[in-house]
């Protein structure tokens, strides 16, 4: 556990937490040290344990593949030849993105994790942070006494003190104006200023716009589109916000466990997939609306790879990467006689890219399963499964000394990791924020999600 990091700021507002972590984590660390005792040849991870985390949500290599081949995402064509891929099988039936972000980040399923969806599995109000009942990897990097830095992940509001920085999933709410509620960013102390970095949709002008839609075809037909260019705006918005604060925080010090977390990708694609492939969709679209909008989903994938870019320039060459999604898409689908979309205009096969010390650059798998997903990030951290995991660390594509560390990791997995399960936090009375409950229902009816 001798490891060097950088220490990020740590304002006085997280020294309860460290103190507390500081208590659990030596249990933490005595069962790893059991677990090292028990077994002689004991396999090293090489490389530092630091690890990076990017999301996009409904990536999907149906689209990916065509855009690299015309050379249109340049940043993760070059990342694929450094990196193991392949398909990421979503749960099926088809599930919500909170559900199965929450399962990637813990190892467990959506019964074992608590987060069964965008609402409560009780039908009271939404899920929130206080619903985990399992910890994700950031808090057991706390344990370890390794720091995070995580914006963005699904379900993280109000956020909860960690070792390190935690941005929560809100923030995309309450990108319209500045609004600074509190539970948006721990530690405390750092609310103003990140949140200061927000982009305000409205400030988003026509001509950015231009890169994702035809401008002259535009012309003379702006009212009729307000409304879906708009929508645009806040999606860009949502992810440039998330952007800028990964960036800002990068500066201030070298986190062991980095993760961010784009939304644009699926809230653009739930909007604008009927003007990219008109001929499976409901159609009805305008021939003007198809010539102006009908280049978003792609415009928003190369969008993506820019932002790729900016996020491995945070970070050493040699640094882990992985880089995730929760489903593919494939747009509204027929159902006895009428079109539903929501989860239904997901398919399973998402994404999963991991370069790292242990796997084969280039190399090319058919699938792994997304519960696989959980054990294999504690892996890059230097952390076995527990049993209570129902996945394995992916092997595909390992090299033989990773091969090695991971069949020695795989027999000694812990009993459980549900002891580091978030401490309830009830310093932000969320329930009583009504016009952040309302800000996300809006986006979710809108997009088909919930009714
Ligand atoms: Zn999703």
């Amino acid at each position: 556990m001798n490891r060097m990091h950088a220490n990020p700021t740590k304002p006085a507002t997280n020294m309860i937490s460290s103190l507390q972590y500081r208590g659990v984590g030596l249990l933490l660390m005595a069962i790893l040290l059991l677990v090292a005792g028990g077994c002689d040849n004991k396999a090293e991870l090489p490389g530092d344990h630091k690890l990076v985390v990017i999301g996009f949500d409904a990536a999907d290599w149906a689209e990916i593949d065509p855009l690299i081949e015309a050379g249109r995402m340049p940043v993760m064509e070059r990342f694929l030849t450094q990196s193991t891929y392949g398909t990421n099988m979503s749960f099926t039936p088809l599930e919500k993105s909170p559900l199965i972000w929450t399962s990637m980040a813990t190892g467990l399923r959506p019964n074992q994790h608590g987060i069964g969806g965008f609402i409560r599995s009780s039908g009271d109000g939404l899920n929130t942070a206080r619903d985990w009942r399992a910890p994700a990897f950031w808090h057991l990097a706390g344990e370890m006494d390794m720091t995070a830095c995580i914006l963005g992940w699904w379900i993280t509001y109000p956020a909860s003190p960690i070792n390190g920085v935690l941005v929560s999933d809100a923030c995309s709410y309450t990108t319209a104006g500045f609004r600074d509620p509190a539970g948006l960013v721990r530690p405390d102390t750092l609310s103003a200023e990140l949140t200061a970095l927000q982009v305000d949709y409205r400030d988003i002008r026509l001509e950015e716009l231009g890169r994702f839609i035809d401008l002259e075809a535009l012309v003379g037909h702006e009212e009729e589109l307000a409304a879906e260019l708009d929508q645009l705006r806040v999606f860009i918005a949502g992810d440039k916000s998330y952007m800028a604060m990964a960036r800002h925080l990068a500066a201030t010090g070298d986190f062991d466990v980095f993760s961010v977390y784009f939304r644009g990708l699926d809230t653009t694609c739930h909007r604008f997939w009927g003007y990219h492939r008109p001929e499976v969709g409901p159609g009805n679209h305008s021939e003007v609306a198809l010539a102006v909008l009908g280049g978003v989903v792609p415009a928003y994938y190369e969008f993506c790879d820019e932002l790729l870019g900016e996020m491995l320039a945070l970070f050493p060459d040699d640094r882990t990467v992985m880089i995730l999604s929760d489903h593919g898409f494939h747009g509204k689908r027929q159902r006895r006689g009428s079109w539903v979309g929501g989860v239904q205009a997901h398919r399973p096969q998402g994404v999963f890219m991991v370069r790292s010390p242990i796997h084969e650059p280039g190399f090319r798998f058919d699938r792994t399963p997304i519960i696989n997903v959980g054990p294999t990030i504690f892996a890059l951290m230097g952390l076995p499964a527990s049993e209570e995991m129902p996945g394995v660390v992916i092997t595909e594509g390992l090299t033989s000394n990773g091969l090695r560390y991971i069949e020695q990791l795989e027999s000694n997995r812990v009993p459980s990791y549900k002891p580091f399960a978030p401490a309830q936090d009830d310093s932000v009375s969320v329930e009583e924020d009504a016009e952040m409950d309302e800000a996300i229902m809006r986006q979710l009816k809108s997009l088909g999600y919930v009714d």
